[in-house]
This record gives C-alpha cells, structure tokens and sequence, in this order.
C-alpha cells in the first residue's frame, strides 16, 4: 500500500515499538519514530526491522528547518602499505592515523559520519570529511522526522572507504598505491540540522555544503 504525495511516495508503517505511524519515503531502509523516540534499519535479508541508537546533532540559537539521517559508523583504520610521491596523509587518513588520539581510543579508532542519504559524490564526500573531522555536540532525541534515508548500513560502509579515499586523492602528492582495512563497529544514526533557502538545504552547524532536498 503506497499513496502518492508531492512526488514521493509515503509507505505507511507501523512502529514495532509503539505502534505509531512512522513516517517514511518510497525508498528509506532507515526509519524514525517521532513518537517514542526509537529508531531502525530494515533489514533486507530477512526482510524485518532492526533496532538502531538514535542521536541528534544541537544546534543552538539556529531555526532548524529539517534534519536528516547520518550513520556514525565506529571504526578503526589499518594502515598495510602506502606508496606515494609526496607528503604524507592530510585527509581522514590522517584523522585517523594520527598521533593525536583523542581520550579513549586506540591507535587508529574513530567514528565516521556519512549520509544516510542521496546527495551528489562531492557533496557527499565534503560532508562526510566535514562531521567525520570535527566533534560534534550530541543533544537529546528529538520529536523530529528523519527522512529519506535510503542508504544502510552496508551502503554507509562503502561510502566511508570512498570518503576516505577521496580526501586523499586530488592532491599534488600522488597516490600510488594504498593497501589499508577498515574494522567497522558499532553503527548508529545521526539527525544532522539543516536550514531551507528555497527549495536548498544547508548543513546548519558546520555549513559545509548546499544540497538539494533530498527525496526518495
Ligand atoms: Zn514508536
């Protein structure tokens, strides 16, 4: 059952927790209950809901127009081999590898963030790189819709190789070759604000990129 609206369409589903409505596009595989409060992943194999942490980015002293869905993705980096002809890592490798562990982690352990949703290659990577980079200030869960999250957990993976990839390349060094593994752990999703200037949306906090809204 599927009911066309402004050139979307709304799948009604239920909460497995509360049994309210849960609002959620044609294409989202991530959904939040604005109610209780709890979030999900849909799982596609076998083909159910699974429970999924929820957080929010504040945003103080800014009038929020939406908020979207991010994965924060725990993982630790492992560095094989590198071969370039330049300096060393500026990007989230570096973030990554860095001497400057932050309290708590070891040695090559961070969290990425990335897009749960559709936006374009570079937009994506710049927000990706952008959130990965700094620490955000995580509030309460709000009553708040995350829309549009078409992407899972696997896909969110992909894009955290390909961010991390991409911060690197497109410098003078040239990268020869990289042979390196990422250990996922923990994943949780993330309500990013946004602010609308027309049909646009801008990441709120650290307004990195410009997007167009996202629909699926
Ligand atoms: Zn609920």
């Amino acid at each position: 059952m599927t009911a066309p609206a402004a050139g979307y369409e709304l799948v009604p589903l239920d909460c497995p927790t509360c049994g309210a409505a849960v609002a959620a596009r044609g294409e989202d595989v991530v959904y939040y209950c604005t109610a209780c409060r709890n979030g999900y992943s849909f799982d596609p194999e076998g083909r159910s809901l699974s429970p999924v942490e929820v957080a929010f980015v504040t945003a103080p002293n800014v009038a929020v127009d939406s908020y979207l869905p991010f994965w924060t993705l725990r993982g630790r980096v492992k560095l094989h081999e590198r071969k370039a002809s330049g300096a060393s890592f500026s990007g989230l490798m570096s973030f990554f590898l860095g001497d400057g562990d932050a309290p708590g982690l070891g040695p090559g352990e961070g969290t990425f963030v990335v897009p749960a949703f559709h936006c374009r290659l570079g937009a994506l990577t710049t927000l990706t790189r952008a959130y990965t980079l700094s620490s955000l200030e995580l509030g309460e869960r709000l009553g708040e819709r995350l829309l549009g999250g078409r992407y899972g957990v696997d896909d969110a993976r992909k894009l955290a190789h390909y961010a991390l990839i991409a911060s690197e390349v497109g410098k003078p060094d040239t990268l020869r070759h990289l042979r390196y593994e990422i250990a996922f752990g923990e994943a949780r999703l993330l309500g990013v604000p946004f602010v609308r200037d027309g049909g646009r949306l801008t990441d709120a906090v650290l307004q990195t990129t410009t997007i167009d809204e996202p629909r699926s």
